[in-house]
Parts: C-alpha cells; sequence; structure tokens
C-alpha cells in the first residue's frame, strides 16, 4: 500500500477530458448561474433518474434543507434524530424552529416512531427524519404518526441518493424530500442539493424562495434567500450522472467483501442490508461490541496510525454539541439507544477507487486481536 491516507470516503472523479466539452459550452453562452441551461438539463436528468416529477437544485444540500422547512411555512417544535450530521439540526436553529429529538430504533438507526409519538406537543408542527446512511427509516408508520397528529413530514436524505423501496424513490415519502450533492455524497455537484417536491405548484414555489422570491424584474413576491445551484455545479453533475450506477456498483463489490469478511470477526458487527431495497451503499458502518478486544475509539486510533480515516459518523451526537444539550430533549437518559450506536459506530472506507488490496489491508486491521 502506498503512504497516502485513506479516508473515508473520495468523490468519484471522471476523466477530465470528458468534462472540457461542457466547459467550452459554458465560455461560450456566458451562463454561468441563474436557471441557465444546464441546471434546467440536470433538473430533468435527476427527475428521469430518480423516477420522480419535480425537482428543484441548490447550492447546497443545507440551504434545500432551510429552503423546505420556509417552504411548508413551519415553525414552533420540529421533531428529530440525534443520530445524523449537524446540519439537520442547524436548519431547524437558522428557521428559528425549536428541535424536538427523539431517540432511534436500534436496527434501522433511524427515528423511532414510537419515540417520535410520545415526543410531540401542542407547539409540534413537523417531523423531519434522517435516512442515515441512505438506509430508509420506516416511511410508513411516521406518516401514520403524522396523520394521526396533523403533522409535516420533511425527509432529510442525504445519504440516500438513487435509493429505492418496492414503490419506487426513496424520496417521494413525506411532504417533502432533501437531497444532498456535497462531495463526500455518492453523487455529487462539488456542492449542491436538491429538494424532491410532490407537484408543479410547489416546485414553483420552492424555486421562488431559492430565487429570493424574486417573479420579475420589478416583483418581489416573497422574502427568499439565494439557494441556486451554479452553470458549473450543473454541469459537473450532469458528468457524474452518467458514471453514477458504475460507481454505485462498485460500492455493492466493497460492502460485499466487506461484510463477507468481517462476519468472522468477534465482536464487529455489520447493521445487516436493509430488506427489499435497491441500497446506494453510500457507507458502510460497523458496531463496535464490548466482546472486540479493541474499544470503538480503540479501534478508531489504530486505523489512524496506518494510515486509513475511519469515520465515527455521527459520534458525538447533534444533541451533545453546546447550542443544543442544554435543550430538554437533549438529556442523555432520554436518547439511550442513540448514545449507545454513537458509542459503538464506525464507518469504514467505500468510494469506487478503493482498490482490492486497501479492502483487504483495512479487514487485516480489524482482525487482528493483540
Ligand atoms: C451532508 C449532509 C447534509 C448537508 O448537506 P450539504 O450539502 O453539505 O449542505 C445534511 N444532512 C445530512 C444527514 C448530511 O449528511
Amino acid at each position: 500500500m502506498s503512504n497516502r491516507l485513506i479516508t473515508v470516503t473520495q468523490p468519484f472523479l471522471p476523466p477530465l477530458e470528458e468534462f472540457i466539452p461542457y466547459l467550452e459550452e459554458i465560455w461560450k453562452t456566458r451562463r454561468l448561474t441563474n436557471a441557465g441551461p444546464f441546471h434546467w438539463r440536470l433538473e430533468m436528468a435527476l427527475a428521469e433518474y430518480l423516477g420522480v416529477e419535480h425537482i428543484a437544485l441548490f447550492a447546497s444540500g443545507t440551504l434545500a434543507l432551510m429552503t423546505a422547512l420556509k417552504a411548508l411555512g413551519l415553525s414552533g417544535e420540529i421533531i428529530t434524530t440525534p443520530f445524523s450530521f449537524v446540519a439537520t439540526t442547524h436548519a431547524l436553529w437558522w428557521g428559528g424552529i425549536t428541535p424536538v429529538f427523539a431517540d432511534i430504533d436500534p436496527n434501522s438507526l433511524n427515528l423511532d416512531p414510537k419515540a417520535v409519538e410520545a415526543a410531540i406537543t401542542p407547539r409540534t408542527t413537523a417531523i423531519l427524519p434522517v435516512h442515515v446512511y441512505g438506509r430508509p427509516c420506516d416511511v410508513n408508520a411516521i406518516q401514520r404518526v403524522a396523520d394521526v397528529h396533523d403533522l409535516k413530514v420533511i425527509y432529510d436524505a442525504a445519504h440516500a441518493f438513487a435509493v429505492r423501496d418496492s414503490g419506487g424513490d426513496i424520496t417521494r415519502h413525506g411532504d417533502l424530500s432533501v437531497l444532498s450533492f456535497h462531495a463526500t455524497k455518492v453523487f455529487t455537484t462539488c456542492e449542491g442539493g436538491a429538494i424532491v417536491c410532490p407537484d408543479a405548484e410547489t416546485k414553483r414555489r420552492i424555486d421562488l424562495l431559492k430565487n429570493f422570491g424574486v417573479a420579475d424584474e420589478v416583483t418581489v413576491l416573497t422574502t427568499g434567500i439565494n439557494g441556486k445551484m451554479s452553470e458549473l455545479q450543473a454541469a459537473f453533475g450532469l458528468l457524474q450522472l452518467r458514471h453514477v450506477d458504475a460507481a454505485i456498483r462498485r460500492r455493492r463489490e466493497i460492502d460485499t467483501f466487506y461484510r463477507r469478511r468481517l462476519e468472522h470477526i468477534p465482536g464487529i458487527e455489520c447493521p445487516p442490508l436493509p430488506a427489499d431495497i435497491v441500497w446506494n451503499h453510500a457507507y458502510f458502518p460497523i458496531l463496535v461490541q464490548s466482546d472486540y478486544p479493541l474499544s470503538r475509539d480503540g479501534l478508531y486510533h489504530r486505523l489512524r496510525e496506518r494510515g486509513i480515516h475511519a469515520r465515527r459518523y455521527f459520534y458525538p451526537l447533534i444533541s451533545e454539541f453546546p447550542m443544543y444539550r442544554n435543550l430538554p430533549s437533549a438529556a442523555p437518559t432520554h436518547l439511550p439507544i442513540a448514545r449507545d450506536v454513537a458509542k459503538k459506530v464506525l464507518c469504514l472506507p467505500i468510494y469506487p477507487a478503493l482498490k482490492d488490496e486497501e479492502m483487504d489491508a483495512i479487514i487485516g486491521m480489524i482482525a487482528e486481536t493483540d
């Protein structure tokens, strides 16, 4: 193995020559942003690829989340998971909404619908679950809770690009779903994101919100924000999309390899593949149990010393960060399962360019028993 650090993920970069024609077109048209031709082409291409009707592109997943909350006019309290990337809860805070944390399910690692129901108060307006690692939430149970209590559901689907259940793309669930196209995600536009919308009217409202609320030269209809994706990002996305199936196939091979080899290592548990799902293999989480010879942090540091930067996604829990830890719902006793998982989890490197011998070496390091 070379001396380079192997990180948990690495963006898939198609051959540079393939990007040149896109750049030539941008130089020719001089359109850099503001709903240019690549922006529309990527929206159409993504809608077709995912099999959804309406999608609105954004400059980042976080801006898309913030705009989704505005588009639904949400306020008060929103119930969410502490086991996610901090942007999920930050989006609520930026919208003047009080986050209420509920515990996760030990199998799906996503919000437990029963814990959600128990967290509802008269101020609750919505649920913000995350399909963590691209593993689908219990969408039916969550919708039942939402229907009974008249709540909106916004899915943070940042990890769930191209994840399908038996009925189609996972982003069709809830009132809105938000994707991230950050460089660390399965499909990337460097920075970027999108909202999957249920109908044309909702998309029109969201497109207005992401463009300052500006309808035409003399008309501003609402207090919008600048969430627009540029032409360079959109062009990069179109190129990525040509290769994303191959990238996911390679991720699947890595997943299969890890899973087979880790089966025989006592104390290492791989959360089972989600059932009846076409998964994107966005992450490869393992749970380091107490019968493994090292603690999770011990294993993390051993790998780190040998050039493997596995990541403790998601540790600390969002509810443990200083700006949230004084919320009543952030009390450690309220979130026992999330705390337990955050203490045990480690995400191994998984990305298309990861080499067979690197996968093999990583497993070798985990298998060492002294
Ligand atoms: C990446 C990520 C985001 C934020 O997306 P950006 O595009 O980086 O702004 C939100 N939620 C989760 C769960 C993420 O992993």
